[in-house]
């Protein structure tokens, strides 16, 4: 049977509390699972797994990381306990990206940036999951051709996610209930949308901190990148589809998108 070519999405996860709520958000996550119903693995980059070198967790059973501080216990007891996929870790590493990431089999596993979400999407922790880090030395262009390597493993019904937030300034959160966005953050996530759907995934690569909203809305990169991480393991033949879209806190992005896929 042939294998359906696996979409690649990029979420928004913004708080680890959306591991536990009911909103909006996690309501469009778990229909995001129609878009892809049974892929064969996972491969996660997330915002939180930051490195020297590009690594891959290794693992046949990766630990849930509880990477966060001052959340409620209940946060603290999750555990979702997908296996992970050795095989495909080995492929990345030796043959996707041309030895370009090492294996891990201690220091990772799966972090808030991934189960906070996959549990909404695949409740069940029953397919084979894998982290690749983000090597925080290397330049945008870097990533965005890794996510290109990567594209690669779609067509054997790897699902690739980019974690993070396009939008994520902490420092200026705002605590109100329903704050209005700062309109430096609706301009610069506008202005994503629209790079994407015009094809400039250049300017999104280059640009990003030229202008005032960039620099508010990308203060530090690693939110970002799973981003380019995405746009490289895409192409034009791919459907788009904009899953979700909020700003939360006034400056944290929640946009959600697929690329290709089932609906
Ligand atoms: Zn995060």
């Amino acid at each position: 049977m042939k294998i359906a070519r696996a979409p690649v999405w990029f979420i928004g996860h913004g708080s680890p509390l959306n591991a536990i709520e009911d909103n909006a958000f996690t309501q469009a996550l778990k229909k995001l699972k129609s878009n892809c119903s049974n892929p064969k693995s996972i491969l996660c980059i997330s915002a939180h797994w930051m490195t020297e070198g590009t690594w891959i967790t290794h693992m046949s059973n990766p630990k849930t990381i509880h990477d966060f501080y001052g959340f409620p216990e209940t946060l603290f007891s999750i555990q979702y306990p997908a296996p992970g996929c050795p095989e495909l870790a080995e492929q990345v590493a030796k043959k996707v990206l041309y030895q370009e990431a090492h294996l891990d089999d201690e220091m990772w596993g799966l972090d808030h940036g991934t189960w906070s979400v996959l549990r909404h999407v695949f409740p069940n922790a029953n397919i084979p999951t894998v982290q690749l880090s983000l090597h925080m030395e290397k330049p945008p262009e870097y990533h965005f051709n890794l996510g290109k390597r990567l594209a690669a493993l779609r067509d054997q019904g790897v699902l690739i996610i980019g974690s993070g937030n396009i939008v994520h300034n902490l420092k200026l959160l705002k605590w109100e209930s329903n704050p209005k966005p700062y309109d430096w953050a609706t301009e610069f996530d506008g202005w994503i949308k629209e790079s994407i759907l015009a094809g400039n995934v250049d300017e999104i690569i280059n640009s990003f901190s030229k202008t005032e909203s960039g620099r508010l809305s990308v203060p530090t990169i690693e939110h970002y990148l799973p981003l380019l991480y995405v746009l490289g393991a895409s192409d034009e033949n791919d459907e788009l589809r904009f899953e979700y879209e909020e700003i939360q806190n006034g400056s944290i992005s929640m946009r959600t998108m697929s690329f290709g896929g089932e609906s």
